[in-house]
Order: C-alpha cells, then structure tokens, then sequence
C-alpha cells in the first residue's frame, strides 16, 4: 500500500497554456531562436552557444533585472555568441533537503506549493520572453512537467543526477530543441554518450498516461561538467585531453552531430564561481589549438547572477544565489566580452 497523501489535484499542461497562451509574435521568436540554436549545434552557424544565468530562478525581480542586463549584452556581441539565459526552476538536491525551486516553492521561505509553483513557472518564463526576448534554459528534472513549458524553452539540460534515468533519456527523445545531457555526478563518460543514444533514435513509451511515440531527437549531446570521487573531492573533466577523448568517443559510436557544452561551475570548479573564468578562457583557447576540439565544443554553460556567491535560504542579499555560488554581474559582463573575443 502506498503511504502518502493525494493533496490536491494539480492543473494539467492543456489548462496551464490556456491560463498563460503563448502569443503568435512570441512563437515567433522561439521558433526563430530555436532554429538558430539547432544551426550552432549541427555546424551550420559557427556562434558560441552561451548558456548562462543563476543556479536557481529563485526570485522573480532579481532575476528579471538580470536577464535585462544579460540582453544589453547580447547585443553587443551577437555576432559571435548567442545566448540562451538559465532559467532553472526546479534543483535536484543530492539528499532530497534544501530549496527545492519555484517550481515547488514559488516563495523561497515558504512550504511548497505545487500548484502555484506550476502556474507560476510558465508565468516566469513568458515574462522573461516578453520582456527581453529571451526563450531560456531549464531542467528536466522531472519529465513529466516538461509539457507545461514545450512551448517556451529554448535549452533543456539533464542533470548529473539524472541523466542514466530512462524516462528521462526518452522523453529527450520527443523534443525538437537540444537537450543536454550532462556526466554523471561519478564521471562516467559512457553513461552520458549512453543517454545521448538513446535521445537520438525513437522509442515508444508511457507519458503522462499516454502510449507515446518519440521521434528522435538529433540534437542531444553532452555536457562535461566535472565529476566527484567516493571521497567526495572534485575533478575537472574540461581540459584538452577530455575534449579530445570525448570527440574520440563520438566518432568511434557514430552519433549524429557530435557537440559539447562545458559547464564552468559544479565539479569543474570545485563550485569555486570565480574559477569560471579561467576555465571558460581556458576551453575557448583549446579550442584555437585544435580543430577536432573547436569543431566539438558549441559552447559554455555558466553560472552567474547580479552577486558574487551564495547565501543561505532567507540570506536577504538580492541577487545572490541561494544555491550554489555564482559569478558577479561586473565580472560576468567582462567574461561575456572576453569569450567573445576568443570565439
Ligand atoms: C545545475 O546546472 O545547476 C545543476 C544542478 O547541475 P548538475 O546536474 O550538473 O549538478
Ligand atoms: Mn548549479
């Protein structure tokens, strides 16, 4: 017998669109954007992918401030890079404890609140879009809220904690935008070329109470985001010689366009945030070095907010991250340049 409460019944994707519909003009641009982004990845378009924002989009203001900045500076350098803004809404928490996202905690101090939290996360997203022209990145966390957002997203990454999950890897399977699929928190390289396979080719699965029918999804690839040992300490996975393995890897299984994006944060940096702009200058200069590596490497994933840091839930500081540590804005606007430059 299970042993838990069925508190409420929570509004279905179909209802959620009605509430918020995505207009005409802004399909538009998600559509637009979500061309442009398959063409980075297929090697159409040789732009830097930049996927960049806070760990979490735990406050609403904080963050729309910051994605007005992020859009300023896009402008400037749209030649070289796009960028796709991380708009994450629900964290995986390696014991199941802390700030779990707006997606069940709209407000970051209160009790969760799923119904709100669903409402609200769509609601998020359409503002960032209408008001900056941003379509941006989230988890996939869990597969089956995907369908409240399908319409928005720009980026969907699976997390280190998820990614050897198989409702996760297929329902990847049945989206037309890139999905990212990161290493696993041990570093198995194999687990994420494994989840990469399985998003590419089509399968046919349950989905939210549906027999479903993926199609496939081309665009799936991987993240290298560092790893951590049965001790606990942290390994890069960025340098020139993982890259070069990595496109090894690709070539020897014949995926279908072979593609990296390079988290600068989690075990990469130790969660050191101001590591990230070493690492991220040090991956954009391997890739002058090597054309198997440029060819590879379609951009970098960095974490960043109007402060440098973290604070505890409640810290009171805005725009500070209340989950892992972020790069400033000052220091962001500067890295944002310099990659730029290195592209
Ligand atoms: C994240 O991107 O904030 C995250 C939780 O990543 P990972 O799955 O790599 O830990
Ligand atoms: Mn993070």
């Amino acid at each position: 017998m299970m042993n838990m409460d069925f508190d409420r019944k929570l509004t279905i994707p179909m209802e959620a669109k009605a509430m918020y519909p995505l207009s005409p003009a802004l399909a538009q641009i998600v559509g637009q954007r979500a061309k442009e982004i398959r063409d980075v990845i297929t090697g159409r378009s040789d732009k830097l992918l930049l996927i960049i924002g806070p760990c979490s989009a735990d406050n609403e203001d904080s963050v729309m401030e910051y994605l007005h900045k992020l859009r300023r500076v896009q402008e400037q350098v749209q030649e070289k890079v796009f960028i796709i803004p991380r708009l994450y809404t629900n964290k995986p928490r390696t014991t199941g404890d802390g700030y779990m996202g707006l997606l069940h905690q709209p407000d970051p101090v209160e009790k969760p609140d799923l119904f709100n939290g669903i409402v609200y996360t769509r609601e998020f997203h359409m503002r960032a879009l209408a008001e900056t022209g941003f379509s941006c990145a989230d988890e996939m966390l869990y597969p089956e809220n995907l369908k409240y957002l399908d319409d928005l997203l720009a980026y969907v990454a699976v997390g280190a904690r998820s990614v050897e999950d198989q409702q996760h890897r297929l329902t990847a399977s049945g989206l037309d935008i890139p999905v990212g699929m990161k290493n696993p928190t041990g570093g198995n390289p194999e687990v994420m070329l494994n989840a990469i396979a399985a998003a590419q080719h089509e399968h046919t699965f349950i989905y939210r109470g549906w027999q479903a029918h993926s199609h496939g999804n081309p665009y799936a690839h991987a993240i290298l985001r560092g790893y951590v040992d049965r001790y606990g300490q942290s390994y890069p996975n960025y340098h020139y010689e993982d890259l070069l393995r990595l496109s090894e890897a690709y070539e020897a299984r014949m995926l279908q366009n072979p593609a990296v994006i390079v988290d600068t944060n989690h075990a990469n940096s130790g969660k050191n945030h101001l590591e990230q702009v070493r690492i991220a200058k040090e991956v954009m200069s391997n890739r002058r070095c090597s054309g198997d590596i440029q060819r590879l490497v379609k951009g970098l994933m960095i974490e960043s907010y109007l402060e440098d840091g973290a604070q505890p839930v409640g810290g009171g500081c805005y725009g500070k991250s209340i989950t892992d540590p972020c790069l400033g804005w000052e220091k962001s606007e500067r890295l944002i340049r310099d990659i730029a430059d290195m592209v």
